[in-house]
């Protein structure tokens, strides 16, 4: 899905943020590159008697607002441009939340759908063992991400704590609840989309009631913003998942289509070519078509760069709200503005996840634990709080996308912890 170089993407970004602001140059050169590269590799004996050897990254980006927070990525797309970007959109995105986090993000060069669950928990353990000088709970807290779940967490934590002979479940979150995972992380992103979204609506004057939705990715994020969407009368026209994409003009059950991708493999399974439904009016098209559906509002859930250059022009929808990370390229960006589309950008559409591994990691360093009402009634107000913030600010300054209002907000915070250390102006004699 990407050939474009998404590190570059970012830090192009970062560039058309600085316009609005006085940054100064101490601070511009320590956001310019990563803190820290960990790059190791991890050999697995294969069921097969084989050898294998993976690739794996972790990037503390930037910490001077506290720890790297950030999720590991599984795939076989992964690389290390890829790894950096997230690491950078994390500390723009904790320091978005305001939670006292800098940005971190790792990865593994693999398809966890070839190796066996033996296979995939080897992989997990080796990753450990070879970035456990670069993590911590005061280090960097690593948390899932694309294809990683609570298990492999929990497989990683177990690692950590008998490297160090220590338990530290603060290490990472996104953990089993029984391993000190904390209610509601399951459902954090998608309750946080939910939230930023309904603040959206209710700026543009819209009615959820009569809005539709497609949404791309139909895994933790995708399927339970789905789930939530639908139940508070959106009508979810569009799914998809990496086999392929369903559409349905008078709506979509999420749980009908989580129940076909687990009994036959794809969201796009959920009503057999020629059923009943599918006379009804249900299409299977592709992902690159369901980007481009006559809907209100688009969710990309799944991968970066899939809206591009060569289909923002045909994007419909009057929102766009980011859960994946990095779903717009910058030039994109331009022609969705243009359109007068309202992209809530990755950074906070996608926040309540980093925002609820925040209260885990808090609920294990004091070893008290929260109700999942607790964290659901600790998340909304920080969602609601920091999106009237960035919208405001958008609209403070005519013409300022919303993309820029987040990275101006997040970077004054930055760029006041980098600068409380002194900037060259102190050291003039
Ligand atoms: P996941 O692994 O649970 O699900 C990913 C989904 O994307 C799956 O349904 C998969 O089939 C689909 N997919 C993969 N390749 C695709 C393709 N080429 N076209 C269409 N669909 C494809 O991952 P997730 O945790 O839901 O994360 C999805 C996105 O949300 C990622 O960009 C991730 O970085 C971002 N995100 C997730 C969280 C979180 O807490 N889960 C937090 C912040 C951001």
């Amino acid at each position: 899905m990407s050939k474009i170089d998404v590190f570059s993407n970012a830090m192009q970004q970062l560039e058309h943020a600085y316009k609005y602001l006085e940054v100064s140059n101490d601070a511009k050169a320590v956001l310019a590159q990563p803190k820290r590269i960990t790059e190791t590799s991890i050999p697995i004996r294969m069921g097969n008697g084989s050898l294998k050897v993976f690739t794996g990254y972790r990037v503390l980006y930037n910490d001077a607002r506290g720890p790297g927070k950030g999720g590991i990525r599984f795939h076989p797309g992964v690389n290390l441009s890829e790894v950096k970007a997230l690491a950078f959109w994390m500390t723009i995105k904790t320091a978005v939340m305001g939670i006292p986090f800098g940005g971190g993000k790792g990865g593994v060069i693999v398809n966890p759908k070839e190796l066996s669950k033996h296979e995939l928990e080897h992989v997990s353990r080796g990753f450990i063992r070879g970035v456990a000088d670069a993590i911590g709970p005061d280090v960097d807290v690593p948390a899932p991400d694309v294809y990683t779940n609570p298990m492999i967490m929990g497989w990683m934590a177990d690692e950590y704590a008998t490297i160090t002979r220590k338990y530290q479940p603060a290490v990472i979150t996104g953990k089993p609840l029984p391993m000190g995972g904390s209610e509601g992380r399951g459902e954090a992103t998608a309750k946080g989309a939910y939230h930023v979204l309904m603040e959206a609506i209710k700026a543009l004057e819209m009615d959820a009631k009569k809005s539709t939705v497609a949404i791309q990715g139909f895994g933790n994020a995708g399927y339970n913003l789905a789930k939530m969407l639908h139940e508070e009368g959106f009508t979810v026209i569009g799914l998809s998942d990496s086999k392929g994409a369903v559409c349905k003009m008078d709506g979509l059950d999420p749980e009908h289509a989580m129940r076909a991708k687990k009994e036959k493999g794809s969201v796009n399974d959920i009503y057999e070519k020629g059923s009943v439904a599918d006379e009804k009016g249900c299409k299977h098209i592709t992902n690159e078509e369901l980007i481009e559906l006559d809907v209100d509002i688009l969710v990309p859930a799944a991968l970066e760069n899939v809206i591009t250059k060569e289909n923002a022009a045909k994007v419909k929808a009057k929102i766009v709200l980011e859960v994946a990370n990095g779903p717009t390229t910058p030039e994109a960006d331009k022609i969705l503005y243009d359109k007068g589309i309202l992209v809530i950008p990755d950074v906070l559409a996608n926040a309540g996840g980093v925002t609820v591994s925040y209260f885990e990691w808090v609920q294990n360093r004091q070893g008290y634990y929260w109700t999942e009402d607790e964290v659901f009634d600790k998340l909304k107000p920080i969602m609601v709080r920091e999106f009237k913030n960035i919208y405001s600010l958008m609209q403070e300054n005519d013409g300022m996308m919303m993309r820029d209002a987040a990275f101006v907000h997040a970077i004054k915070r930055i760029v006041a912890a980098i600068e409380a250390k002194g900037t060259e102006a102190d050291y003039k004699v």
